[in-house]
């Protein structure tokens, strides 16, 4: 049997607004992420998933398989030898899937942003959804940056 009609009631039936909004919400309250870690934001990252702040309680965990993951942190400086595996990575993560830059380092290259040889801002690879500003971010505002990520989810931008 052909899978285009189930494929065409299942397109149809999450297009309807309250399974759409149903599904957003599960999305953004279960966000695995792994991170692409180049530098010394890692830190931060430590202390996030410490039990200081504890930021399982917004239902994201860190998981270690990618293709399971739908988001992606990434930390540190991108080189542009660097950029291809980057994008290798994000690609073979399943759809509907997220990104945030963290640090200045990700988001415009930082201290080396003039380097001939760094990627002056990840967004210039994957499509970034939220910025994380800092050298490096403190762990609560990594905990803000999940928070605007799920508010984004969960308005189905
Ligand atoms: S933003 Fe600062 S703390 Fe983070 S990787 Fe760059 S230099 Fe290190």
């Amino acid at each position: 049997m052909s899978l285009k009609p189930i494929e065409r009631i299942r397109t149809k039936i999450s297009c309807w607004k309250p399974i759409k909004d149903m599904l957003n919400w599960g999305r953004a309250w279960s966000l695995w992420w792994v991170h692409y870690e180049t530098g010394c934001c890692c830190p931060e990252i430590m202390s996030l998933v410490a039990a200081r702040f504890d930021h399982e309680r917004l239902g994201a965990i860190p998981f270690p398989t990618l293709r399971e993951c739908d988001l992606i942190i990434i930390e540190g400086v991108v080189t542009k030898k660097m950029a291809k595996r980057l994008r290798m990575i994000y690609d073979q993560m399943p759809d509907p899937k997220y990104v945030i830059a963290l640090g200045d380092c990700a988001i415009t290259g930082g201290f080396w942003w003039d380097s001939y040889s760094v990627v002056q801002g990840v967004d210039k690879v994957v499509p970034v959804d939220v910025y994380v500003p800092g050298c490096p971010p403190r762990p609560e505002q990594i905990l803000q940056g999940f928070r605007l990520l799920q508010k984004k989810i969960m308005e189905g931008k």
